[in-house]
């Protein structure tokens, strides 16, 4: 198994030989997008669907994708496949390009493009089976977190503080309600319906979001899109986050106190097992 492959404009390298620019505008001003997919059995899973997002985040920035997406899709397969990394996660990474600084888009100037297949950072099981404790953030990101932008610093930052708090989540909150985790979105079970924040401009759409509502709905549970109160959040029965790495997690505790009995609930385990076979049989 290798240690993992860089895609660096059309060249495959190994990550000690792949090198940006100094002045490349990633690096310079965050004037990026990005994606991240799971790759299952060797298998990239939703490419299509995160190749749209991608998409749509560079469109949202002006910045135009060089490669079509089913040339994107294709090198995307390859490189997965020449890393013969059967469990791994792939990054793509979209910049406006190396130029000299200077706020304004430069002319002229190609994109950087940028993929990484590696071997997956697991969750580890104990986690899967215990559930999660959460610490909550005000949420002073941009208005535009509907665009999966490379400025992940209020991301790095509440995970950071989460993880001194003994937390693996942070939860941003935003005028009183929970938009979403640093990389995963947020569900909440009341005992009727399965809540979640409305796909706007306060949260990335996830994928794993979509699918969690389409599993639960197959599933004979009433979910709604609406705003989500922090107090309700705490007083649900279970509360969920999901995510392309993270899958599904149940979180046990949030700012210290027990979510509901205080381990990963039924609806948890039910839709985990659900998420997990839908994967076995798309990657077959
Ligand atoms: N919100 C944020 C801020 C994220 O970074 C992620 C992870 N990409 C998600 C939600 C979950 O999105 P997805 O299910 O598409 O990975």
């Amino acid at each position: 198994m290798s240690e993992g492959l860089v895609w660096l404009n059309g060249e495959i390298l190994d990550f000690a030989s792949a090198k940006v620019s100094v002045e490349d505008r990633g690096f310079q001003f965050g004037d990026g997008v990005y994606e991240v997919v799971r790759v299952y059995q060797g298998k990239p899973f939703a490419l299509k669907e995160h190749l749209e997002r991608l998409q749509r985040s560079a469109r949202e920035i002006e910045l135009p994708l060089p490669l079509s997406l089913a040339d994107l899709a294709a090198a995307a397969e390859d490189l997965i496949a020449r890393a013969g990394i059967a469990e791994a996660e792939l990054y793509i990474q979209l910049t406006r390009g190396a130029a000299r600084r200077n706020h304004l888009f430069p002319s002229d100037t190609p994109p950087t493009l940028v993929m990484t297949v590696r071997q997956v950072r697991l969750i580890p099981p104990e986690l899967r089976e215990q559930g999660i404790r959460a610490l909550t953030v005000p949420d002073e990101r941009w208005a535009r977190c509907d665009i999966k932008s490379i400025c992940l610093l209020p991301n790095v930052l509440a995970k950071e503080r989460a993880h001194r708090a003994g937390a693996f989540e942070a939860l941003f909150v935003r005028e009183g309600v929970v938009t979403e985790g640093t990389s995963s979105n947020v569900f909440a079970w009341t005992g009727e319906e399965l809540v979640t924040p409305v796909a706007d401009h306060r949260i990335l759409s996830g994928i794993t979001r979509s699918f969690v509502l389409r599993l639960a709905q197959q599933h004979g549970y009433r979910t709604v899109e609406r705003d989500l109160p922090l107090a309700e959040l705490k007083s649900a029965r279970e509360v969920i986050i999901a995510g392309t790495v993270t899958e599904l997690l149940a979180v046990i505790a949030i700012d210290g106190e027990p979510v509901g009995e205080g381990t990963p609930g039924p609806i948890f385990r039910q839709l985990y097992a659900a998420y997990r076979n839908m994967i076995a049989e798309r990657v077959r």
